[in-house]
């Protein structure tokens, strides 16, 4: 076994940018490698389906500019992936050919978009989106359409559908299931969604059976829509994402939906953390295993993982919370919807502004906000309080992590 000090992050998305920063603040740069499949140096994901989508000059927002790295001491390796973990040498190897040691290595490895087993890869009308390069090409590929078809309506579906609407396009959206958002909105929440989709001009059906695709050459022409063939110009697949493990799994790691961690993001070998939308992780109230794709996951996991390096035992407890935007539409959640529960539904400020509220008993557990950022914001604080804060490394830079490490 090699003797290295050094911390290797696989992955600059969220959650390694933000573990690169705890890192970084308690002066610990100098020791991490950010491997980073992508072109571009870490930046905000959520515009891809929002702004940076819909504007040909909106810039990409990076999380950390270039000589925030450097001089933080940080090797960023872009364009560049870890092909391999070789867990009995502590090493990892890169598509390039290099080879990196490390004392701890941490998987930030994020999603991949789910493809459909039916439909040929490498279409040019068929597009999916989760890097900035996919929002550039999906950009180009709307200006072109005549009119674009997203197939699933979960939120990154719904958000490209509403973008491609204030683009001028006909949209149409097939959702296989009764409504809308199913696995993570109340179903009074999901009803003024599509209310708001339709009166926006979008042609939103439920509950129907989409496959049989016909493709000529390199171009998807229809597909059954509950048997009658509806030609399309672009698809968009946004039938939801799947965790980025094989390179986990192949080592030998535990993964089921997602690589497998404990409260303190270690994996089944402890040298290894997996953080963000990769883990799957034991939710602290109910003890359930999950896996959420957020910012706020991706960003506080970060946080446990840093602690956990530094030798202190500290628990993710973090409140989850998420925002999307669909046209008009701001919609926002403090923690994690019961599946049963009593609701109560507070009006807003304005006629298309509200909250609802889930109680379990008397216990308020979580607050589903349409346009109502103030309640949002009020209720993270009311059920923030509840849990403990994820620790917080920066206000003790010297610390443990040095001592640890
Ligand atoms: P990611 O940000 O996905 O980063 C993972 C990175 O790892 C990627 O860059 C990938 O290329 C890289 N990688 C994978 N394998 C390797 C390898 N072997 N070697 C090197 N690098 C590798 N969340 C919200 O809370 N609100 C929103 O409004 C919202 N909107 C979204 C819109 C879109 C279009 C998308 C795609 C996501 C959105 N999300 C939103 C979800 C949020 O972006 C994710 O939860 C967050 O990015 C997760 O961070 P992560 O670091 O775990 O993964």
């Amino acid at each position: 076994m090699n003797e290295t000090d050094r911390i290797v992050i696989v992955g600059g998305g969220h959650a390694g940018a933000q573990l690169c920063s705890v890192l970084a603040e308690a002066g610990l740069g100098g020791r991490v490698d950010l491997v980073c499949e992508e072109l571009e140096l870490p930046y905000q994901r959520p515009p891809l389906s929002k702004a940076f989508l819909e504007k040909a000059d909106e810039p990409l927002q990076p999380l950390r500019g270039q000589a925030w790295y450097r001089d933080a001491g940080i090797t960023v390796h872009l364009s560049d992936a870890v092909i391999s973990i070789d867990r009995e040498a502590r090493s990892v190897r890169l598509r390039s050919g290099a080879v990196l040691d490390y004392r701890r290595l941490v998987l930030a490895t994020g999603t991949r978009a789910r493809r459909l087993p039916h439909l040929p890869d490498g279409l040019h009308n068929v597009a999916s989106l989760r890097t900035s390069a996919d929002a550039q090409r999906l950009r180009q590929q709307i200006m072109e359409a005549g009119s674009v078809t997203v197939l699933g309506g979960g939120f990154i579906g719904l958000e490209i559908a509403a973008t491609a609407r204030a683009l001028g396009k006909p949209v149409s959206v097939f959702e296989a299931a009764s409504r809308l958002l199913t696995r993570s909105v109340s179903a009074e929440l999901a009803e003024h969604v599509r209310q708001t989709h339709l009166a926006a001009g979008i042609d939103l059906r439920l509950g129907v059976a989409a496959g049989g695709f016909v493709v000529d050459g390199e171009r998807l022409v229809s597909l059954q829509v509950d048997g009658h063939a509806e030609p399309v110009e672009l698809l968009v697949l946004g039938v939801g994402a799947v965790s980025e493990h094989a390179l986990a799994s192949e080592a030998g790691l535990h993964c089921e939906n997602g690589i497998v961690v404990d409260a303190f993001m270690r994996t089944s070998d402890s040298s290894i953390l997996a953080i963000g939308d990769c883990a799957m992780f034991p939710e602290s109230r109910s003890g359930r295993s999950l896996r959420l794709e957020s910012v706020q996951n991706a960003n506080d996991q970060a946080r446990t993982a840093a602690a956990t390096l530094a030798g202190r035992e500290e628990p993710y407890r973090a409140l989850p919370w998420f925002w999307s935007e669909q046209g008009s539409m701001r919609l926002q959640m403090a923690g994690l919807m019961p599946a049963d529960g009593v609701r109560h539904r507070r009006p807003g400020a304005t006629r298309t502004s509200f909250s609802i509220l889930h109680y379990l008993g008397d216990e308020l557990v979580c607050v589903e906000s349409i346009n109502a950022p103030i309640d949002h914001m009020a209720a993270r604080k009311l059920l923030e309080a509840k849990v403990s804060p994820a620790p917080a490394l920066a206000c003790d830079p010297a610390i443990a992590l040095k001592a640890h490490l």
